[in-house]
């Protein structure tokens, strides 16, 4: 779903898997009922009076609640954004080639030599490789290019009141109060993406509020406007979440043409020098590096595209965005920062994925045929790959567990 919306909150999928979704609550009972009527704008001011006594409740002050809701409206594009479903994803390939162009390189590098004494410091202090925090930096805000300009406070009190997952809203929307009440920035300034994601970090309020860091030590904690705490925070968060010093996210190896492709599920682990023995990869280059490091195999776009082995370190790209297509593309923009040449294997041709209700039809075919891949809910998740795979073994194919039309094709010819 980061595909297809450029103001999309690169975080939100990693912030709700790493704790930020904390249920509030009830909202008088309007979801219960997904076909009643959708809360208007009318019943908008209504709900801010009753959140901001709550708000008092919970340590904000009069005066930080006055300061934040001062002319705030309820915003019906940020309810058309979070509605949004694109008809189509674009495949893996694509995404890592808009992100990984030349241009895209060249500017990165003369960044890095720009502010090189700043991010090589930020790199010591936090152990983290400078190279990944700019890479970070340029999917979440364009080098800082993009940021968003929509107000933090009517966005997130637009979508507490009438979003899709109205307790989480309302959290970062507590989250962003304690924000402005703890005076790192002024009022004004408290403007992100639609979904309330911040800086040149896209930080929503509750991974600003435990993540963000001062970095120039003036006191404050300014993700537009102080590169010094952008790093220092991008790195910290990479810090947290187990970055290993002096390791990269992986890299691109070949397979055999006979590999278990059922193994290449980024779970199974086992040491790069095991993979090798037991089931005879190779560096896509040279030789094979950190032979003893613990590692598992993706194959983001099936057996028939490029292979990766990846660390530990790519796990903690996925705790900032919990997407493989994001945690591929930070490691390979990250090293060619460094000078690494492109992936060399190809992406697949014409690879068309599905959409949510193809997904559905997956689900329900793989029942019917003796598979179980978990709830029927339109998502592939782990337990629907691993049937994918089940079916693909039991029919002689690759057991790469990837959801693409060519493999609805092959369910629908299995279906009695
Ligand atoms: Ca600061």
């Amino acid at each position: 779903m980061l595909h297809a919306r450029p103001l999309l909150p690169l975080l939100i999928g990693a912030l709700l898997a790493a704790g930020g979704c904390s249920v509030g609550k009830a909202q008088d009972g309007r979801k219960a009922d997904p076909a009643a009527t959708k809360p208007g704008p009318e019943g908008f001011r209504a709900w801010v009076t009753a959140f901001r006594a709550e708000a008092l409740k919970e340590g904000i002050t009069a005066r930080t609640l006055r300061r934040a809701f001062r002319g705030v409206r309820y915003d019906p594009r940020v309810i058309r954004f979070d509605n949004y479903q694109p008809e189509f994803v674009k495949p893996v390939g694509a995404y890592v080639a808009a992100r990984t162009a030349p241009d895209t390189i060249r500017r990165g590098q003369a960044l890095m030599r720009k502010h090189g004494r700043l991010l090589r410091r930020m790199g010591r202090k936090y152990g983290v490789d400078p190279a990944y925090i700019v890479a970070i930096w340029r999917l979440e805000s364009g080098y800082g290019a993009n940021f968003g300009d929509m107000d933090v406070i009517r966005s997130l009190a637009t979508l507490a009141y009438a979003g899709r997952r109205q307790g989480f809203w309302r959290g970062e929307l507590i989250a962003a109060l304690r924000i402005l009440q703890r005076g790192d920035i002024p009022r004004r300034q408290l403007v992100g993406s639609w979904a309330g994601a911040m800086g040149h970090t896209q930080f929503i309020p509750s991974t600003f509020l435990k993540r963000g860091v001062d970095g120039d030590g003036d006191g404050k904690v300014d993700l537009w406007r102080s590169l010094p705490d952008v790093f220092a925070s991008t790195a910290n968060y990479l810090a947290e979440a187990k970055w290993k010093r002096g390791l990269p996210w992986g890299y691109e190896i070949i397979l055999p043409r006979q590999f278990p492709y059922e193994l290449a599920d980024g779970r199974t682990r086992m040491s790069v020098g095991d993979w090798a023995k037991k089931h005879g990869i190779k560096a896509a280059r040279g030789r094979l590096r950190h032979p003893a490091e613990e590692a598992a195999i993706v194959l983001p776009s099936g057996y028939r595209g490029p292979a990766f082995i990846v660390f530990r370190n790519y796990r903690s790209i996925l705790a900032y965005n919990n997407a493989l297509a994001y945690a591929l593309t930070v490691g390979i923009l990250a090293e060619r920062l460094k000078g690494a040449p492109p992936v060399r294997q190809a992406w697949p041709v014409g690879d068309r994925l599905l959409n949510r209700d193809e997904k559905t039809e997956l689900q329900n075919r793989l029942i019917k045929l003796g598979f179980d891949p978990g709830p029927v809910d339109g998502k592939v998740g782990p337990t629907t790959k691993k049937a994918i795979r089940a079916f693909q073994k039991s029919k002689g194919y690759p057991a790469d567990g990837y959801a693409n039309f060519t493999l609805l094709t092959r369910v629908r010819q299995a279906s009695p």
